[in-house]
């Protein structure tokens, strides 16, 4: 018995069905698949396509048969050309037919929920309900292969790169990365709880102590977050971490593999990953994931604007956004994106449609008279604007201004993320905190594991907000594909780390003792990255959701229509794990409450 992957011959079939062409007329085939369609002419005639994983092919069958969509076959028959004028170019065997076929029906099947083509519009729930019958449609078919195309990619890159694959616990202990934790219950230690690492983050850690040097792993997360498109419970990432590196190495690291994997499903290989500042980002971008795809970026018009008499742009910072072609926007669409500015935070939203006005560019909005001609020359120069443009500004906060007007600059040339080109860039030099939380302390940006910027260690306790950090981000037509850090190798800024997050020094110890006991002995200097297959995959494919490339995803409620998933348990099971359930409060009998 022979099996071969080449061909897709096996002991039940020759070939595989869609990659039948001209090159095999004459050859005498067994085909197994299903049953895609099924005409028939007359009495004497029936046409079968015949559908597997690589594509379909019309079978011809002398007489009846007694099939219908979706059963399982075996068909034999010798392939030939088709008779002139019967070419179907939308099929890759649209060239030829096999003929004289006989059917041997290996399993029959019940009429489908929904027809199995790509074409069909099916409610998402159902489709996930039967999701081993989606499976079937070219979309998914293609995507799960892409998938591994990339992740086949991923591995040999790192491979390459000289990082080991180690597997990291999946009952572990909670890590802080900001997402709630799943717990899982202990038999044996009652009362007691595992939790579903939200990422390997720690044990990556541990294994650089271990002396590993180069780790990567295309790790399962879970993290218990509402799902949206990009998010699902549990999701894929490349997981690496490496010793004795700065950041500059971590990310000719991740972009190698990244630019492979993009490669082996593009056949091309994209540019050098751009870098920009996180200050940049947010400056030009309002954002920290910008798409680089949606127009260009802001303009600073807050020197244009220096002393000016307009109230309107008396503020710290005015930002401005060209949108080329805009000039013809509609007087509604312009109220409609002044009510979007304050909505957003604004204070209003300042518009100029650029026009041509007795041979000369002139500005077309109710604040133009009240401009000086520097003004004028200055905005227009500023945000590189000509006639047939339009130019939108936000004067406030520098973060509102450049905020408002970055979502603006989506939501008026921003484009699905799975369209072409991508953008990749490389998002460098974050803030090591956020903000501040309602009890008044830091709040982490990245995680805790993250090194501090050397110089500013001291401003850890007196100005938390300034503290630069080694955290990085990879960002891909405006999604966020991952982040990583040089991490903290040393226990004594490991704890002044979580203590200025206003961690007691009891509470650092009892949930991190291992990890800062492990700093202790000998933890070599290390830095690492984590990136999102499911999004790059989902990117690379044209997706618009996560939920398209993976095979049994969870619905946006978290519940799989499949398996019924998640269900109560036995209560023998629960008394098993000691736990007793406390059942949701019933609904008030109607008309009360
Ligand atoms: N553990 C981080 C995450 O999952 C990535 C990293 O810092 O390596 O986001």
């Amino acid at each position: 018995m022979t099996s071969s992957e080449g061909t897709g011959a096996t002991s039940m079939r020759t070939g595989r069905c869609g990659e039948l062409g001209v090159a095999d007329v004459g050859r005498k085939v067994r085909l197994c698949g299903w049953v895609a369609h099924r005409r028939e002419h007359g009495e004497h005639l029936a046409f079968v396509d015949l559908r597997d994983h690589s594509g379909l092919v019309q079978c011809v069958v002398d007489g009846t048969v007694d099939i219908r969509s979706e059963y399982v076959v075996r068909i034999e028959g010798t392939v030939r050309r088709r008779p002139e004028g019967m070419e179907n170019p939308a099929l890759s065997t649209g060239e030829v037919e096999v003929g004289d076929c006989t059917v041997e029906v290996l399993n029959p099947a019940e009429p489908p929920p929904f027809v199995v083509e790509d074409r069909a519009e099916v409610d998402e729930a159902v489709r996930l309900r039967y999701r081993y019958v989606d499976l079937r449609r070219p979309r998914l078919q293609r995507n799960l292969r892409l998938r591994a195309a990339v992740c086949g990619a991923i591995r040999r890159a790192m491979d390459r790169q000289g990082f080991c694959e180690v597997e990291t616990p999946l009952l572990w202990a909670p890590t802080p990365e900001g997402a709630r934790e799943f717990a899982v219950p202990s038999r044996l230690h009652q009362g007691s709880f595992y939790v579903l690492p939200q990422s390997p983050q720690l044990a990556k850690q541990l294994l650089m102590v271990g002396g590993m040097d180069r780790y990567y792993q295309i790790a399962r997360c879970l993290r218990d977050e509402d799902l949206r498109a990009d998010r699902q419970f549990e999701f894929t990432q490349l997981d690496m971490e490496a010793s004795f590196v700065t950041r500059d190495d971590v990310l000719g690291f991740v972009s190698e593999a990244v630019l492979d994997a993009a490669e082996a499903v593009t056949g091309e290989r994209p540019a050098t990953i751009e870098r920009m500042s996180w200050e940049n980002a947010i400056d030009r971008y309002g954002t920290d994931k910008p798409d680089l795809r949606a127009g260009p970026p802001l303009a600073d018009l807050t020197g244009v604007f220096d002393g000016t008499a307009v109230r309107a742009f008396q503020a710290p910072a005015v930002k401005g956004l060209r949108v080329e072609g805009g000039g013809g926007t509609s007087r509604a669409r312009l109220d409609a994106l002044t009510e979007r500015a304050k909505a957003l935070g604004a204070k209003g939203l300042a518009w100029f449609r650029v026009v041509e006005r007795d041979g000369a560019v002139a500005l077309d909005s109710p604040l133009d008279r009240h401009l000086g001609d520097a003004e004028r020359g200055g905005l227009l120069a500023a945000a590189e604007a000509a006639a047939g443009d339009l130019v939108l500004a936000v004067a406030d906060e520098h973060r509102t201004s450049c905020a408002v007007l970055g979502q603006l600059r989506l939501e008026v040339a921003g484009r699905p993320v799975g369209e072409g080109p991508h953008r990749y860039v490389w998002i460098v030099e974050f803030p090591m905190f956020d903000g501040m939380d309602a009890a008044g302390n830091p709040v982490i940006a990245h995680h805790p594991f993250t090194m501090p910027h050397g110089d500013d260690l001291d401003l850890l306790t007196a100005d938390p907000l300034a503290v630069r950090s080694e955290a990085y981000d990879l960002v891909l037509n405006g999604w966020e594909l991952g982040s990583g850090s040089i991490r903290i190798h040393r226990a004594d800024i490991q704890a002044r780390v979580f203590a200025a997050m206003g961690m007691t020094a009891e509470e650092a110890e009892a949930r991190f003792g291992f990890l800062m006991g492990a700093f202790r002995y000998g933890a070599p200097p290390h830095g690492g990255f984590a990136f999102g297959v499911d999004r790059l995959v989902a990117i690379l494919a044209g997706e618009e959701s996560i939920r398209e490339v993976i095979a049994f995803p969870k619905t946006q409620s978290g519940a799989d229509p499949l398996t019924g998933a998640p269900k109560p348990v036995a209560p023998s099971s629960l008394a098993e794990l000691g736990i007793r359930v406390v059942a949701p409060a019933p609904n008030p009998p109607p008309g009360q409450g």
